[in-house]
């Protein structure tokens, strides 16, 4: 049977995987040979440091797929570069008519896609977004009037009503493997060829590429029927750690979904509500772009902050003098990784105790998060702060001491990432302002480096 397309490309972007790819299986199905490339985005690049972790996490991701891709005879062109460029560029070279790629709901994205597909119709190219990144998008889950939900519960019953074993369904790319084009003999640019140094991934032990994501979920299936008990809980292993995976799509949301949706159990039960939630903003940023930079409930929007700058740097730094914040903070510039619970105290801690707008933590989170993802971000931190949809209101604020209290009762998490604190009594650990002078003169040794330190338990090893 003839196809549609004799040649297409498959323009990767947050979905670097082969398995259960929507725009890879629509472009092999659909054309007589297709060829997947991935452009190292020059526009986002740019503004880096040369160190940012992300871009080794997204390199490293790249060069497997590539690997992967060659072992089965194929490739993925590499290219470094604005994509309004290079990816016209590339499908004339290739002589393609037809590039796939998988839907962005970013608004700087969305942007970028319009004029890749503006510039490719003028060559006669044809562009097809597919979804791909979350199991329901735009305007496939609204309320009875038909409007966009603002509010998560009612968005999450009608999530799931709306879910037939269909939307869970993965998508069998390999068995149109015939249809790429072989190999060819280029290599992809290295970490110092687009301007990048290697950094430190090292802190957060959750390895790049599709191998690491299925190894990290293999792991997280192992215990995730106690991921409604445990997953408040830094000090202990309860999270799954995906969250980089899911941000790069080295691993597929239809698998993760599907697959807590089969187990049915209450700890996966719980965790595909927490999914779920990764629909919810992303549909609120599809339908309101307008969440960057301002708050969702617009009569929000002119708060007056004072934005005290040096309490900004302390908390920035892991140095307010509240133990569960400083480690929280640690923890994100340490590893580029946060605990849920802690984002939302430390979150709460700024905006709410600080007195700072919201929007500079968000920004910050942004510079330092490995899976800094803007629709979660922006709605985690407009949830924090009161401004956005489904709002805790304003005068509920996350007390840090009982926070710490409740969720880190012996400390572990503390001990971990404010060693300065670990011969503090448990009792002590979360306001260390009720200490003897004495039990002080040990935290200030600790610092100063006269007395040992107690190492902290590794949190996911
Ligand atoms: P798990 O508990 O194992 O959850 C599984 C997956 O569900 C996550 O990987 C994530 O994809 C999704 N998820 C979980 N909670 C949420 C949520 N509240 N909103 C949206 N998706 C969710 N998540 C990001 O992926 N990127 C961000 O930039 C981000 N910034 C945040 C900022 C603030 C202030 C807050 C309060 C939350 C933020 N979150 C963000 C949501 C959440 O904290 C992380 O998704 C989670 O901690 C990641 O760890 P995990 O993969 O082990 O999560």
């Amino acid at each position: 049977m003839s196809k549609r397309y004799r040649m297409a490309l498959v323009w990767l972007r947050r979905d670097l995987r082969l398995d259960d790819h929507a725009a890879f299986y629509h472009a092999l199905k659909l054309s007589e040979a297709a060829a997947p490339v991935f452009v190292f985005d020059a526009a986002i690049l740019d503004a880096l440091p040369r160190d940012d972790r992300r871009v080794d996490f997204i390199h490293q991701s790249v060069a497997a797929l590539k690997a992967e891709l060659n072992a089965l005879g194929g490739d993925l062109l590499v290219r470094h570069g604005l994509p309004a460029d290079e990816i016209p560029k590339l499908a004339a070279q290739l002589g393609a008519d037809a590039v796939f790629c998988n839907r962005d709901y970013e608004p700087a994205a969305r942007e970028r896609d319009a004029e890749v597909a503006r510039r490719l119709s003028e060559r006669g190219i044809a562009f097809h977004a597919a979804k791909d990144q979350a199991i329901f998008d735009t305007d496939e889950v609204l309320t009875g009037a038909g409007k966009p939900f603002s509010v998560f519960t009612p968005y999450k019953n009608a999530w799931l009503k709306t879910l037939t074993p269909f939307h869970l369904q993965a998508y069998p790319v390999r068995r149109y493997l015939d249809a790429l084009l072989p190999r060819q003999t280029e290599a992809m640019p290295s970490l110092a060829d687009i301007g990048f140094l290697p950094s430190d991934l090292s802190a957060l032990p959750v390895r790049a590429g599709a191998d690491g994501a299925e190894a990290l979920f293999a792991d997280f299936a192992s215990r995730i029927g106690r991921y409604k008990t445990q997953r408040d809980f830094p000090g202990v292993k309860g999270v799954s750690y995906l969250s980089v995976h899911l941000r790069f799509g080295t691993i597929s949301i239809r698998r993760l979904a599907a697959y807590a949706w089969h187990d049915g159990g209450e700890g996966a039960m719980t965790w595909l509500s927490e999914l779920i939630w990764r629909d919810f903003y992303q549909q609120v940023l599809w339908h309101r772009p307008d969440v960057v930079g301002h708050a969702f409930k617009p009569e929000y929007d002119a708060l007056p902050f004072p934005n005290d700058a040096d309490w900004f740097a302390a908390w920035r730094e892991g140095r307010t003098g509240y133990p569960l914040v400083d480690a929280a903070m640690r923890q994100l510039n340490r590893s580029g990784y946060m605990h849920n619970r802690l984002r939302m105290v430390a979150a709460s801690f700024l905006v709410k105790d600080l007195l700072i707008d919201w929007r500079w933590g968000e920004r910050y989170f942004a510079e330092k998060l490995l899976d800094f993802d803007l629709a979660a971000n922006n709605g985690g931190w407009q949830w924090a702060a009161s401004t956005g949809c489904d709002a805790q209101p304003y005068f509920r604020i996350f007390n840090p001491v009982s926070q710490s209290e409740k969720f880190d009762p012996d400390g572990r998490f503390i001990r971990r990432y404010a060693p300065e604190l670990a011969r503090l009594p448990d009792k002590l650990i979360h306001a260390p302002w009720q200490a003897k002078p004495e039990q002080l003169r040990d935290c200030l040794l600790i610092r100063s480096g006269r007395l040992g330190r107690i190492p902290g338990d590794p949190v996911i090893d």
